[in-house]
């Protein structure tokens, strides 16, 4: 649904696709016919056309994709609140293509890199701050704290951080620890000391990252020379669960949970999405802490 929502909009939100490589077996499902349309065969030898602002073949680099990435990094510096999503199901290369690998990295490196290089070459002086959250079955969990550590028996849950809304319309999490972060290289080591806290860090299975949704924040802090006026916007960058369908899935108890956690929190991102570019007047933000964290980053000033 999420897809389908995605599919019409325009502006301010811009939608790529990128198909990854096939890892075993021959079966081309998926084929990009261009830059901006691709094909999903699907079984009864009928096909379906989807077209996106771009498509990213199988043989796209990193650096490709974050060349359509970087000018959202640039905006954010200019002031504007933005997202960046990884979305799809399980196994399709969210991770790959957020994290990266040492050798071929991602989104979150390249946005860091780029945010300060951009940061140097302006003529304004900026002051970052790093933070990173993960959100299972509803819950909030800090992933710079130590005690996520403690998780990994991931019940009973670990203390819930709650979210706040000021009278000016920010929205803040209570006690989510967030570090000024003054060059790239610090940054770095916040963001792999928080995937280090993942869920999973423990375990062979991605089974949790997949069922949570890894998020980093960038504050960003602007200080205008003539002015002396401060701004604050941020930058998300996100994992997001797997969009599996729970009841094809087949999954009982627990993964059941985490499932039908994920799928309800997808649709209302979907549903956020659609009231915004159906201009509505109430915006249902309230439906899941996944777009109650990201309410004043989703919408007007927001890219
Ligand atoms: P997800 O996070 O969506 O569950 P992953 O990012 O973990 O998926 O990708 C699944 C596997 O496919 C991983 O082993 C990953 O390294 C590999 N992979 C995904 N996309 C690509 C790509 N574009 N090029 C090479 N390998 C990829
Ligand atoms: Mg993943």
């Amino acid at each position: 649904k999420l897809l389908n929502d995605l599919f019409d909009l325009k502006g301010n939100i811009r939608v790529f696709c990128r198909i990854r490589p096939i890892i075993i077996g021959n079966q081309k499902s998926v084929e990009a016919l261009d830059s901006n349309e691709m094909i999903i065969n699907l079984v009864d030898n009928k096909s379906k056309i989807y077209s996106f602002d771009k498509v990213f073949h199988p043989s796209s680099s990193q650096g490709e994709v974050f060349s359509e990435i970087e000018p959202i990094i640039k905006s954010a510096l200019d002031g504007y609140n933005a997202c960046i999503f990884a979305y799809g199901q399980t196994g399709t290369g969210k991770t790959f293509t957020m994290e990266g690998t040492e050798e071929f990295p991602g989104v979150v490196p390249r946005a860091i890199e780029a945010l300060f290089k951009h940061a140097a070459d302006s003529n304004h002086a900026f002051l970052f701050s790093f933070s990173m959250l993960e959100i299972y079955m509803g819950y909030l969990k800090d992933l710079l704290t130590p005690h996520s550590q403690t998780t990994k028996s991931i019940f009973p849950l670990p203390p819930c951080l709650s979210i706040q809304t000021h009278p000016n319309g920010e929205t803040e999490i209570e006690n989510l620890v967030t570090i000024q972060v003054n060059d790239m290289n610090q940054a770095m080591r916040l963001y792999k000391l928080g995937c280090g806290f993942r869920s999973t860090a423990s375990t062979n299975s991605n089974r949790t990252s997949s069922r949570s949704h890894c998020m980093i924040r960038i504050s960003i802090s602007s200080v205008s020379a003539s002015k002396r006026r401060r701004l604050t916007n941020k930058l998300w960058l996100v994992d997001l669960g797997g969009s599996e369908r729970v009841l094809k899935t087949k999954a009982l108890g627990r993964r059941f949970e985490e499932g039908k956690a994920i799928n309800l929190s997808l649709s209302s991102l979907g549903d956020v999405i659609h009231a915004l570019q159906s201009k509505k007047r109430h915006i249902p933000y309230r439906n899941s802490k996944l777009t109650q964290v990201l309410k004043d980053s989703l919408g007007k000033h927001a890219s």
